[in-house]
């Protein structure tokens, strides 16, 4: 299989970390995803998680700079030689170009955006509980998340910091003003795959894998 490297983008909530966490596992691709990466410098207390907690928490963005600086590292892994889904990055314009400097002509195989409603994603958004310890996702109602302890790893399961109302809103705010702009920009470049992310997760993953496929990409 050739190389694959799949830019994975969509508002919060609309299942990109759920559909890369079931995509890297039947197909031995790594899940790259920003937010995790800096989730876990956060949990460990590292220098670069104590420069990004308080912007998170609020559901604002990083910066680009710091972005791109660890996708860059993390695709130099031996395991990305496979490729990689990159969920969460790029967010923006500035990281949409950076990206394409440092992969190069013809290094994006597609920009998979998974569309959801907005009133769909807050809803899931605010009932989302996560593994604090192996990501995986669960609703308030599973119960894992109201024994707090997860089922795959034995990890806490919590509500995320910026699973709140406020940064809620401020992150849509700004998947609005600085995400949503990307996909006019690979549209543009015929790498834009899009896919109803408003159904079950079983049937959004066959839509991802029908439409890779129809592109001679898995
Ligand atoms: P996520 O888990 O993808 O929702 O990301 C959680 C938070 O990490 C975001 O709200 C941002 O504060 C930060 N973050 C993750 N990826 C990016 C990115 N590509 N650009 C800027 N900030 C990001």
């Amino acid at each position: 299989m050739k190389r694959l490297v799949l830019v994975v983008v969509g508002k919060q909530g609309a299942g990109k970390g759920t559909q890369c966490a079931v995509l890297s596992e039947k197909h031995a691709i790594p899940h790259v995803s920003t937010g995790d990466i800096l989730r876990a410098a956060v949990k460990a207390g590292s220098d670069l998680g104590r420069q990004v907690k308080a912007v998170m928490d609020a559901g604002e963005l990083v910066s680009d700079e710091l972005i791109m600086s660890l996708v860059a590292e993390r695709l130099r892994e031996p395991d990305a030689t496979n490729g990689a889904l990159l969920d969460g990055a790029t967010r923006t314009l500035g990281q949409a170009e950076a990206l394409d400097a440092m992969l190069g002509e013809g290094g994006i195989s597609a920009v998979l955006n998974i569309d959801a409603p907005t009133d769909k994603v807050v809803a899931r958004l605010s009932s989302r509980r996560v593994c604090q310890e192996c990501g995986t996702i669960y609703t308030d109602s599973d119960p894992a998340a109201i024994s707090g302890t997860c089922e795959k790893c034995g990890g806490d399961v919590i509500q995320r910091a910026d699973d709140t109302p406020d940064a809620i809103a401020t992150r849509l705010n700004a998947y609005t003003r600085d995400t949503a702009p990307l996909l006019d920009f690979y549209e543009r470049r015929g790498l834009l795959v899009t896919v109803n992310g408003d159904q079950p997760v079983d049937a959004v993953t066959a839509e991802i894998e029908a439409a890779l496929s129809a592109r001679g990409l898995l």
